[in-house]
């Protein structure tokens, strides 16, 4: 008896003094972090000098160069260049939206045209315009009401989620499918309210899909200010006229990469622990916030394990996607190559939520590894970070199937989408100590994740 209190005492005691040299570990982690201006400083370059980094676009390939020199001068062990092909989707800029009405006068919206739409044709579309807020209406008023119709979707993103990211959720689908809803009943152009939840002049874009069985018809997103004043008009008019001009095309496919950065395990270093953001981003905005900051965050865990002499047992493999906004390439492409390779990946990381005060993790894994996460749970408690099960990553995602756990870092969500896939997606949106905690996040928990597994 008095043998196993000794034992369990022994026992308690090695966990207080590992839980203290882990919390010690990790306040330098974060104070590494917050003091380091460098993640801020290539955030500021690779936004300033290749912005729109649409996959297949010159910026995005100068960006894989730029970022692989990046990891090279951070210290990586190993930087190479993964290989996947993308789609090539350019857009021609300026896009008219002129809404004219009889009574009521004219005005110019601001639009942009949705990620892998078709254009109008050379002269434009002419049409009535018909406000929608839900399929269900769509379908009940029928061909009959929509055909030859440009139709204008006015769903609003919901204010009353605490997580702005389900709000997301459910105005997607009329950006991603809105146009071939719209064209089972001969619609000819779709107008979609853009998904932010502020009052904006500036059009958020984002990819959408065609079926491919229904007549392609060309689709753009309209600014929140926009598309509140033409509702109002169609209050006033209901015969207004649009005429919208937009010019899209696809050139060939064409090679691209995923930028890779290895820190060398120790121990086992065949064993290896995946962090990523992606690389790409819209084509009218410079992805701060999307995804330049998870890029960040991902080299800065190499750079802060590197700083600090943190020898890793695994393998820290960092990953810049290629390809996440439209077809998500990259990711499956970088799923492909370890499972032909037979890897081993302990835990894959992303980082795709913005710039803001990260809040916590969530895991697309199972109960027993959710368990082991909330064991650190005191351990991130002076930098107030939860943990829950979710969302791991869509670049990450096809990583599942290997059976790899997958984490996603969750950031205050309330003002991403006044940035998403808009202009003001810029350099000048993020504050470098609110980009620094999720750095310090990301490196404190792959730290723990090295030392006792997952
Ligand atoms: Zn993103």
């Amino acid at each position: 008896m008095k043998i196993t209190y000794l034992f369990g005492f022994i026992l308690l005691m090695n966990t207080v003094f590992a839980q203290k040299e882990d919390s010690i570990q990790i306040a330098s982690i974060y104070k590494n972090a917050l003091n380091s201006t460098i993640a801020h400083k290539n955030l500021n370059y690779l936004c300033k000098n290749y912005s729109e980094r649409l996959c297949g676009s010159e910026n995005a390939e100068k960006a894989i160069l730029w970022g692989k020199e990046a990891m090279q001068k951070l210290g990586f062990d190993t930087v190479y260049l993964q290989k996947t092909m993308v789609k090539h989707w350019v857009r021609e800029k300026n896009e008219i939206c002129n809404i004219s009405s009889t009574k009521l006068g004219q005005f110019n919206a601001n639009v942009i045209a949705l990620g892998e739409s078709v254009g109008t044709s050379g002269n434009g579309i002419e049409a009535n315009v018909i406000e929608i807020s839900s399929f269900e209406e769509l379908k009940k008023l029928g061909r009959e009401k929509i055909a030859g119709k440009i139709v204008f979707f006015n769903f609003k993103m919901n204010n009353d989620y605490f997580m702005t990211f389900h709000a997301y959720g459910d105005a997607a689908g009329y950006r991603v499918h809105g146009a071939s809803e719209a064209a089972k009943y001969d619609a000819k152009a779709v107008i979609i309210r853009s998904l932010s939840l502020i009052s904006s002049k500036n059009p958020h874009t984002g990819i959408m899909r065609y079926d491919e069985e229904i007549n392609k018809i060309p689709a753009v997103a309209i600014s929140t200010i926009d598309a509140d004043s033409l509702s109002t008009w169609l209050k006033n008019d209901n015969n207004l006229q649009i005429y919208l001009k937009t010019n899209t095309k696809f050139l060939p496919e064409t090679l691209s990469y995923n930028v890779i950065g290895e820190i060398r395990g120790e121990k086992t270093p065949e064993k290896i622990i995946t962090v990523g953001g992606h690389l790409d981003s819209w084509d009218n905005c410079e992805g701060a916030h999307d995804d330049g900051v998870g890029c960040m965050h991902a080299m800065e865990v190499g750079r802060i394990f590197k700083d600090l002499n943190i020898k890793p047992s695994n393998t820290i493999r960092t990953v810049l996607f290629m390809d996440e906004e439209t077809n998500q390439r990259g990711g499956k492409s970088y799923a492909e190559e370890t499972k032909s390779k037979n890897e081993t990946i302990i835990a894959a990381l992303e980082s795709d939520a913005g710039g803001f005060t990260p809040q916590g993790f969530s895991i697309d894994g199972n109960e027993s590894q959710l368990q082991k996460l909330q064991t650190w749970k005191p351990l991130f408690e002076p930098y107030g970070l939860f943990f829950k099960k979710g969302w791991g990553g869509v670049d990450i995602h096809p990583l599942k199937e290997q059976g790899v756990p997958l984490i996603g870092l969750i950031i205050d969500s309330q003002r991403y989408f006044d940035y998403q896939h808009s202009s003001t997606d810029v350099f000048e949106a993020v504050n470098r100590r609110q980009m620094q905690l999720g750095s310090g996040s990301l490196a404190s928990l792959i730290y723990l994740i090295d030392k006792y597994g997952l």
